[in-house]
């Protein structure tokens, strides 16, 4: 069996009562109930002097960002309905093709909104499809952020994308190159951006949204595995 270095974790008086128990993740926070974990296996510490036993797990996944109390809401359907995707087939430095996804909030045309309740969603958005902060630019499919499993579904009409905490999916439209390299490639470069952007901007305005972005740490990436058509269809039923 290999042998993997242990984990350090975060200082013991940082850690709460349900985190020394391993009810929630000893990174982030998250409660694990509901979620897939990582047992990091039983660790002995000694606090003022007493000897004392810890059972950490942590998030399966990606952890959320932030602190933990910040707990993020799953997007809703309406959040969903109105979540804006735009599909790429870009190459990679070694001259392979790949496809991406922008999942972005759209700005409203008539009206403002407040950018921190945008990010707060679009935050939302981003660990519920397991993505973590990326560093884009040119390195983008490379260095993969994270990876995930079956985000992605490819139906007749286009795609859907999956979220945890949801049973709503996300309905992509149909874009028959990028389908095809999807499915030929069984993998997608999901990007979720924290910032509003127009539905209607043009290829330009996108790429430099993306620049901006990443450049200050607003994205949010994952690759994701496709997912086998029946095989999500029988994960979904509630
Ligand atoms: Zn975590």
């Amino acid at each position: 069996m290999p042998v993997k270095a242990r984990q350090p974790l975060p200082p013991l008086p940082e850690l709460t009562d349900a985190q020394r128990r391993g009810a929630d993740c000893v990174f982030c926070a998250t409660p694990l109930r509901n979620r897939a974990s990582v047992d990091l296996g039983m660790r002995r510490r000694t606090e003022q002097g007493q000897q004392l036993t810890i059972h950490p797990r942590r998030c399966a996944a990606a952890c959320r960002p932030g602190s933990a109390s910040a707990a993020l809401p799953p997007p809703t359907p309406g959040l969903i309905a109105q979540l804006s995707a735009r599909t790429t087939l870009d190459r990679t430095g070694s001259g392979r093709t790949f496809a991406s996804l922008l999942i972005t909030h759209p700005a409203p045309q008539f009206e403002s909104v407040d950018p921190v309740v945008v990010e707060r969603l679009m935050l939302g958005v981003a660990v519920t499809l397991g993505a973590v902060p990326a560093v884009l630019p040119t390195v983008v499919p490379g260095r993969a952020p994270s990876f995930s499993v079956d985000r992605v579904s490819l139906v007749s009409a286009g795609a859907l994308v999956h979220f945890d905490g949801t049973p709503w999916s996300m309905r992509i439209a149909e874009s028959p190159g990028w389908s095809r390299v999807v499915a030929s490639l069984g993998r997608v470069l999901i990007v979720v951006g924290l910032d509003e952007l127009s539905p209607v901007a043009s290829a330009a305005e996108v790429d430099e949204y993306i620049e901006c972005a990443g450049a200050a740490d607003r994205l949010y990436a994952t690759v994701s595995s496709v997912a086998d058509r029946r095989r999500r269809a029988a994960l979904r039923r509630p």
